[in-house]
Parts: structure tokens; C-alpha cells; sequence
């Protein structure tokens, strides 16, 4: 059981993003990250973004994306990080964004031409049923129309739903039983299918609905294996806070001063168990040291994770820095 003496370390990085600011004019049901206008307003100020970039780099990644929550809530803040990337030899490839901020008038172009000549060359633009329940579709077209007159490329994530969306008013929300009206009731069931959702985060209860959940039991006799998926930095990202999230685990922290190194068990118990003992270990402990018992049935693993994390977060009152920010955890539970 080799798996289970492993320590974990954070070494390479290979692919990921800056999260610039949880904050949200959006509150997407599958939102990894669980943001929405609730977050506090804060966002990454230059010296945690040099840090983190700097440390990026020093670990073997030349470049990465910058997204949210919504970047351009805040775009003097954004500008900041475009710069100091550009001043550190840090790459950009994309900033994410959900459009909603686009109303067509100067100041939004202004953003624009200012994002160009601190370097930035796309823009990932959010195309998806979950954010047409927070914004007008107008804007989506109006920002993509924009951006081709800046001279900035555009990314459309995921251009398959263009199709969908078009068939709606496009100066208004709608909501997804408008869409499983139009398309059919198994609709939401496609949605997997046509775009990358990973089950952790909103989506995990979100997609608790649509699938059917299992009991945590059955979970747990599912899951015997360690979490692995902590080492694992395809597609890591690093917030405003200078927290490094481990895998796609979002809620779980890891100071960037301790990646590179093995990750110490007096300052990291709750990773470190799940990397050793997976669910299994995190249940087990939540169970017998914190009266943690499980409510209801789960989507997967994840969804069983986040609620001992919920639990010992916002109900055992512990104090675990890994567990961070408290606010995912308020927010994640708020079921839009
Ligand atoms: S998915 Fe994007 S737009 Fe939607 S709530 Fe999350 S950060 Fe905001
Ligand atoms: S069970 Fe927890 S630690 Fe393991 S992959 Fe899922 S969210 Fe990450």
C-alpha cells in the first residue's frame, strides 16, 4: 500500500489559472468556486499577484488564465495583474469573463483597448444555459462585437450553446426550465456532454438533482482509494488570498510558501488524510473526533467531502486553515 505512506507535495505545475476575485455578478449553478454577488468585494492587489506568479514560474509554469468570479468587476484591479504579469515574463493566455459587465458604452471599450495594451490577447466569454439564468445573451454578442474592434480574439466557452440561446429573447435571463421546455426534458441530463463540468463546487448539488444522489454509505463503499487527485496540477489555480487550491478541490487551501516542498501534517491534517486515506480517512475522522453525521444522500465523493468540510467549517466551530475561504462554504450551501 505504497499509495498510502506517500507525503504530498505540490512540485511541478503544469496548467492553471489566477483567481483574481470570488466576487460575481453571477451565481451559476455549476460554479466550481461557488462565487456570486454575495462574495465580499475583495480582489488580488499587486503583491500577492507577483508572488504568486513568481512562484508560478519558479515551479516550471510560463503562463497562465485569469478569471473569478467576474474580473471586470474590477478593472483597474485586472490591469494591475495583466501588468504585473507582464512586468514578471508571466504569459496571459486568456481572462475569463461572464460579459455581464458590457453595456456598450465607452467606458467598457475604454476596458478593452486598456486590457490590449497591457498585453492581453483573449477573452474567454462564457456561452452556457447556467449563465443566461444571470445575463442577457445581448451582452455576450455585444462584448464578442467589441472585442473584434479592439483587435482582441475571442474564446466562446462553449460556442455549442450559441445555437441554444439564439432562440430566446436575447435581452433578457432565462432560466433553465425555459430551455428544458424548448429542448426537451433530458436536457439539463446533455448538458455534460456539450461542456466540462467538473462535479465539485455548485455543481456537485446541482447535479445531485439531475443524476440522483446515493447514500454516504454507498459513497464511502465506492470510494477506497486516496485522493490523488490533490497532487494532480493540470489545472490548478491560485486566488486573491495567495491560497493555492490543490487539484480541483476548491475549498481546500495550501499556502504558496509550502508548495514545492511536502506538505507538513501539523499544518495541513485534513489534506494530508485525504491524500492518504481519502474519503474514507476524512469521514472516519469527522465522524469520530467532530459529531459530524451525514444529513442526506450525495452526489459523489465531493459532494460527501464538502459537506464534512461545511461541517467542521461552519458547524464544529474548528478552526482549520485549510479549510479556506469560510465564505465558499457559507456560499456553496446556498443552493441557488
Ligand atoms: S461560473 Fe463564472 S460567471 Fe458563473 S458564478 Fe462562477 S465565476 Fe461567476
Ligand atoms: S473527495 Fe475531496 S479531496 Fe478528494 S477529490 Fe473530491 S473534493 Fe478533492
Amino acid at each position: 500500500m505504497a499509495l498510502f505512506s506517500q507525503t504530498l507535495t505540490i512540485g511541478k505545475l503544469r496548467s492553471g489559472g489566477i483567481i483574481t476575485n470570488y466576487h460575481c455578478s453571477s451565481r451559476c449553478r455549476h460554479c466550481l468556486y461557488c462565487c456570486s454577488p454575495s462574495w465580499p468585494k475583495d480582489t488580488m492587489d499587486r503583491e500577492t499577484a507577483r508572488r504568486a506568479m513568481e512562484t508560478i514560474l519558479r515551479l516550471g509554469c510560463a503562463s497562465v488564465h485569469v478569471g473569478g468570479g467576474e474580473p471586470f468587476l474590477a478593472p483597474q484591479k485586472l490591469l494591475t495583474v495583466l501588468r504585473t504579469a507582464r512586468e514578471v515574463g508571466m504569459g496571459v493566455e486568456y481572462v475569463e469573463t461572464n460579459a455581464s459587465w458590457f453595456v456598450c458604452d465607452q467606458k467598457g471599450t475604454e476596458i478593452l483597448h486598456a486590457c490590449a495594451k497591457a498585453g492581453l490577447r483573449t477573452l474567454l466569454i462564457s456561452i452556457s444555459p447556467f449563465h443566461a439564468e444571470f445575463i442577457p445573451f445581448c451582452r455576450v454578442q455585444n462584448l464578442m462585437e467589441a472585442c473584434r474592434k479592439a483587435g482582441l480574439h475571442v474564446f466562446p466557452w462553449v460556442d455549442g450553446f450559441r445555437p441554444d440561446l439564439e432562440q430566446l429573447d436575447p435581452h433578457t435571463t432565462h432560466d433553465l426550465q425555459e430551455l428544458v421546455d424548448l429542448f426537451g426534458p433530458d436536457y439539463l441530463r446533455r448538458i455534460p456532454r456539450r461542456y466540462w463540468i467538473h462535479y465539485g463546487g455548485r455543481a456537485a448539488l446541482f447535479f445531485g438533482r439531475v443524476f440522483g444522489r446515493q447514500s454516504a454509505q454507498a459513497v464511502l463503499d465506492a470510494n477506497d482509494r486516496p485522493c490523488s487527485e490533490l497532487a494532480d496540477t493540470n489545472h490548478f489555480h491560485v486566488d486573491l488570498y495567495g491560497r493555492y487550491i490543490p487539484g480541483l478541490c476548491s475549498g481546500l487551501a495550501v499556502h504558496m510558501a509550502d508548495l514545492g516542498r511536502a506538505l507538513s501534517e501539523d499544518t495541513y491534517p485534513l489534506l494530508c488524510l485525504l491524500f492518504r486515506k481519502g474519503i474514507r480517512g476524512l469521514f472516519q475522522f469527522a465522524w469520530e473526533t467532530h459529531g459530524y453525521r451525514p444529513s442526506r444522500d450525495y452526489l459523489n465523493k465531493c459532494d460527501l467531502c464538502l459537506d464534512i468540510r461545511r461541517h467542521l467549517t461552519l458547524e464544529a466551530g474548528t478552526h482549520y486553515a485549510e479549510l479556506h475561504p469560510r465564505t465558499f462554504y457559507e456560499q456553496w450551501w446556498l443552493e441557488p
